[in-house]
């Protein structure tokens, strides 16, 4: 979660590197016996910004960690495809009902079995924003009970 847009210079760095230091500190958010599982796969030089990518990043990856229970990995996937970076984040979670997935970019929006979990709703929506910042994509796909995905796609 982080509020305020501040766009900076896209620069060249390592993503492969980036992620996995970043799946290291993401660590204390996990649950027991629960791991990031991180591929990358491709060149692993990208150019984009890097502070609104990782913010991207550890609000998908918390919420994955968040929207799942102990033994349940989450799955980190990177790729770079041509001038394309593809990245997927996958968890074996409680899954958003069907109805509510239109609305999980929406300012506020929980969704309905979020129950206990706590959240301002606030994330999703962030994460919207500094995607589009980026231009690129993002998707989510989920199923009640069994998971969920986010695929982005961005310019590099
Ligand atoms: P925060 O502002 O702290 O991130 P939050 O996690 O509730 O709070 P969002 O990240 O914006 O808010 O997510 C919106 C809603 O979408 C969540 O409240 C939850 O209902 C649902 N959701 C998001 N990610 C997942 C996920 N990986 N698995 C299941 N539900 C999810
Ligand atoms: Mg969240």
């Amino acid at each position: 979660l982080e509020e305020g847009q501040i766009r900076n210079v896209p620069v060249v760095f390592n993503l492969y590197e980036f992620c996995k230091e970043m799946v290291d500190e993401l660590r204390s958010v996990c649950k027991e016996n629960q791991q990031v599982q991180y591929i990358h796969t491709g060149d692993s030089e990208v150019c984009v910004d890097r502070h609104l990518l990782k913010n991207v990043l550890i609000n998908l990856i918390s919420n994955a960690a968040k929207y799942s229970g102990e033994g349940k990995d989450i799955f980190l996937n990177t790729a770079k495809v041509d001038s394309t970076l593809n990245i997927v984040i996958r968890d074996q979670g409680i899954g958003i009902p069907e109805q509510d997935i239109p609305y999980v970019f929406d300012r506020f929006f929980r969704a309905q079995n979020s129950g206990t979990i706590q959240g301002t709703g606030l994330g999703l929506n962030i994460v919207y924003k500094y995607v589009q910042l980026m231009n690129g994509n993002i998707h989510l796909d989920s199923k009640l009970n069994e998971g969920t995905r986010v695929s982005l796609v961005l310019p590099t």
